[in-house]
């Protein structure tokens, strides 16, 4: 970490593009600037107001001109980090921007470490930690849901959902403080079964907070889904439907898919990570017993099965057998093939999530991907409210819940004393959630996962 000098780093993307931006930020920004860019105008970027762009050239320090480009200034407080910046729109080329990188560099800006930029925006006050971690999340969304929810913890609604929860810990701990050190005041002395009904709404919160890890990867990750069953009841038909490709090759003879088929497809908002797999049947093939394996592996380790039946064949012990093996509450059960055998039921086969249908007529997916996500997604969970999106956060979250837990148990034992200890540890692990507590080596994981630029 370079604090506190002047730092500059490529901020666009490494690909070749129209345009890209190279960041200088520190307290020399405007120096480092000047001694690089030449204006048409003759201004010199130091005596420029903040927000201003101005066209010229930059030159390396043996004056070869490198390119012409767009330098927009900054002034601290007013710029991302909070201190004085400048931003080179340069040409796109690879080569164009390591050259002024490197003359920006020679001129006097050390290189900027991974996510450094955004380390300085929380140093100086302009981001907290949960939005700086948001900003990482907003660059790797790749779907509607993914954004929204990055937005929305940009916005702050993790740290409120946050700093209420530390709010109650704060007065409980204070009110189980004041009880102990003047325990003669009868008259203001709050009921302890009062204190523990506190204790567990909080515990409650804190839950709830935790339980939004899991619902939030589903919305920036996907749903880990696969689509399992004998061969031949129509499997990869299914696959081309739902991912609307044809990558799932379909033939009337069993055991053609051997390997994972794999494909991510955004079904309304919702990132589905869908396999299609080897038909499961015993079977004397070596190449397709390592199938069979694999697609066994993808069950027990996806969120969703996509369990497909072939209703114009009847039911036999294969079928029963892999039904047996399958957790209902996370299958959907596919009676394929309705067009061949449209008065059939299927009274055998329960399954609470169930669709009767023919893949390889269905006009559209939509009607399967309304059950998928009647299935995945909690459509009671408001990714507004504030959710956990980092490993940290949670493990912050946890620490808390477990020591709001060992709160309750002190003062149900009459132990007070021990009680006010555990809430402030509770509050200690969520200021280390907020940033508000935090070490260097903390902040230094956390900022490794950004890239550099940012
Ligand atoms: P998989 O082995 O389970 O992947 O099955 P496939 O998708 O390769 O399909 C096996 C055979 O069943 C192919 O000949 C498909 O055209 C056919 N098939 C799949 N779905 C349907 C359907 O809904 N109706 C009918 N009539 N045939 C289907």
């Amino acid at each position: 970490m370079n604090l506190p000098g002047t730092i500059a780093a490529v901020a666009s993307s490494a690909i070749r593009s129209a345009i890209s931006v190279v960041r200088i930020s520190g307290k020399d920004a405007f120096s480092i600037a000047d001694k690089v860019f030449t204006g048409i105008s003759g201004k010199k970027l130091s005596a420029c107001p903040g927000f201003t762009a101005r066209l010229g050239k930059i030159c390396d320090n043996k004056n070869k001109e490198i390119d012409e480009v767009i330098a927009t200034v900054y002034r601290a407080p007013k710029s991302y980090t909070g201190e004085d910046s400048v931003e080179f729109s340069c040409h796109g080329g690879e080569f164009i921007v390591k050259r002024i990188l490197e003359a920006v560099i020679n001129a006097g800006a050390g290189i900027a470490q991974p996510g450094e930029f955004t380390r300085r925006a929380v140093m100086s006050g302009k981001l907290t930690l949960t939005q700086a971690e948001a900003v990482n999340e907003m660059i790797c969304a790749q779907n509607d849901s993914a954004h929204n929810a990055a937005l929305s913890q940009y916005d702050g609604a993790l740290l409120r959902r946050i700093n209420s929860i530390k709010t109650k810990l704060a007065r409980l701990s204070a009110e189980i403080t004041a009880d102990l050190e003047f325990p003669e005041d009868d008259i203001d002395r709050t009921d302890i079964s009062v204190k523990i009904e506190k204790l567990h709404t909080i515990k409650s919160q804190l839950e709830e907070t935790i339980a939004s890890y899991d619902q939030g990867a589903v919305l920036r990750k996907g749903v880990p889904a696969v689509i399992a069953g004998k061969p031949n009841v129509g499997k990869s038909t299914l696959m081309n439907l739902i991912t609307q490709k044809n990558k799932s090759i379909i033939t009337e003879y069993a055991g053609t898919t051997r390997d994972i088929i794999e494909e991510t497809v955004d079904i309304g908002g919702l990132l589905l990570n869908i396999a299609d797999t080897a038909g499961i049947r015993e079977t004397g093939d070596d190449i397709e017993k390592i199938g069979v394996g694999l697609a066994r592996k993808r069950i027990s380790d996806s969120q969703l099965v996509i369990a497909v039946f072939d209703v114009s064949e009847p039911l036999d012990s294969e079928d029963f057998d892999f039904a047996a093996k399958l957790d209902k509450t996370r299958t959907l059960a596919v009676f394929n093939k309705s067009d061949l055998a449209p008065q059939a039921k299927i009274t055998r086969l329960e399954f609470e999530h169930h669709i009767y249908m023919s893949a390889a007529n269905a006009e559209s997916p939509d009607e399967l991907y309304r059950k998928i996500s009647e299935m995945v997604v909690d459509r009671e969970f408001d990714p507004d409210s504030g959710i956990i999106f980092s490993l940290r956060q949670l493990e912050c979250a946890k620490r808390a819940s477990v020591s709001a837990a060992e709160a309750v148990f002190a003062l149900e034992s009459g132990l007070e004393d021990a009680a006010a200890v555990c809430t402030e540890t509770a509050a200690a692990a969520l200021m280390e959630l907020t940033g508000e507590r935090i070490t260097e080596t903390i902040l230094d994981e956390i900022f490794s996962k950004f890239c550099i630029g940012k």
